[in-house]
């Protein structure tokens, strides 16, 4: 059968889902109630991706498994709301706050740390955005503001200019931060007009995120070309995922295509305690074991820190595998291929 739906449509129900041959209509129902709770939404270009790769199907097709709420699960599992001094901004650490712009994604991830508050609701108003810039502007201490959402880059290129204009109109921020989803996922809104936007600031800084390296398809890395030509540097943000990227092999894919595209890794997230999601999560031991594997064999630009954010609200620790310990007298160094030496620090007296 051929596609029923127009190239450029995004999927937005399970009907659509069903219709694609996503998801099984026996299922139907019991997604109906998933996607109540947390909206479905695929675009064309992960619709295509998610028909012949698993690893990319499973981030977005809802899942029956979605029901299952385990006690550990939280509505608010990084702390966002413990940290808000108004509304749409978090504020944990001192010189960087996080701009919420709006609750919309071009993609909903099944596993979103976020899924209780984004959603086809919006961007912030006018009034709270104007608020949230009047507090960045009377607190010196923040050096850095991250657009966040939702994905900021579903923003028009008419706002993100006139929103990144009014940041720099703030002497004391120094570099804007985007954590967007859209170059891999929807790689057809990295136009001229929006590349022209980002220059609006001298120091814009993108961070993708995406985790299997089978999203990136031609058009994805076609967009992030464009963005690192036109001089925005680019990091990345993944999630380790159960059933997605939880193999050494997936990360080493996917660390190497982001280096080859100018894209340098930053964080592996170990997988929040968002509700519903308890299907996709790895142990912190399962994390890393595959961070000490591919540590020696990938090149240090491929790497990226491991890291868990904690719940709560206190803030993201490296979670990586310890190559040192101290046993009273010396340091015990672990080499890449798990050989302990030992190491003495000079005198220093
Ligand atoms: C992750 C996060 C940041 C950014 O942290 P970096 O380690 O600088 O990337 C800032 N504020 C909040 C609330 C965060 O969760
Ligand atoms: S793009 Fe980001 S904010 Fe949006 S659903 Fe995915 S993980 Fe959540």
């Amino acid at each position: 059968m051929t596609a029923l739906l127009p190239q450029a449509r995004a999927l937005h129900s399970v009907a659509d889902l069903v219709a694609e041959g996503l998801a099984p209509a026996g299922d139907a129902a019991l997604l109906e109630t998933v996607a109540q709770d947390f909206r479905v939404r695929v675009t064309p270009q992960m619709r295509d991706a998610a028909r012949t790769s698993d690893a990319v199907a499973r981030q977005f097709v809802p899942s029956t498994q979605e029901l299952t709420i385990s006690p550990a699960d939280l509505a608010d599992p990084i702390g966002d709301d413990a940290h808000a001094p108004v509304p749409g901004l978090t504020h944990r650490y001192p010189d960087r706050v996080i701009l919420h712009v709006t609750k919309t994604c071009e993609v909903y991830c099944r596993f979103c740390f976020r899924r209780e508050t984004v959603g086809e609701t919006g961007h912030l108003p006018q009034a709270q955005l104007d608020a949230a810039l009047d507090y960045i502007a009377r607190t010196p201490a923040i050096w850095e503001v991250i657009l966040t959402g939702g994905d900021p880059l579903v923003l028009s290129a008419r706002r993100i200019a006139d929103l990144l204009a009014r940041l720099k109109a703030i002497p004391h921020v120094g570099v804007i931060r985007l954590h967007t989803r859209v170059p891999v996922v929807a790689p057809e809104r990295v136009t001229d007009a929006l590349i022209a936007a980002l220059r609006q600031h001298p120091s814009v800084w993108v961070v993708i995120h995406t985790n299997h390296a089978d999203e990136l398809t031609g058009a994805a890395r076609a967009a992030l070309g464009r963005l690192a030509d036109a001089g925005v540097p680019l990091l990345s943000q993944s999630v380790l995922l159960r059933g997605v990227n939880d193999t050494g092999e997936a990360l080493e894919a996917l660390f190497r295509a982001l280096v080859r595209l100018r894209v340098k890794p930053y964080y592996l997230h170990h997988c929040d305690l968002a509700r519903g999601a308890g299907h996709f999560r790895t142990t912190i031991a399962t994390g890393q074991a595959l961070m000490a594997a591919l540590r020696g064999r990938l090149s240090g630009t491929c790497l990226p820190t491991y890291v868990l954010d904690l719940p709560g609200g206190f803030g993201k620790v490296p979670v990586g595998p310890d190559y040192l310990h101290h046993d009273g007298e010396r340091w015990q160094v672990t080499d890449p291929n798990g050989k302990v030496h030992a190491y003495c620090d000079p005198d220093h007296s």
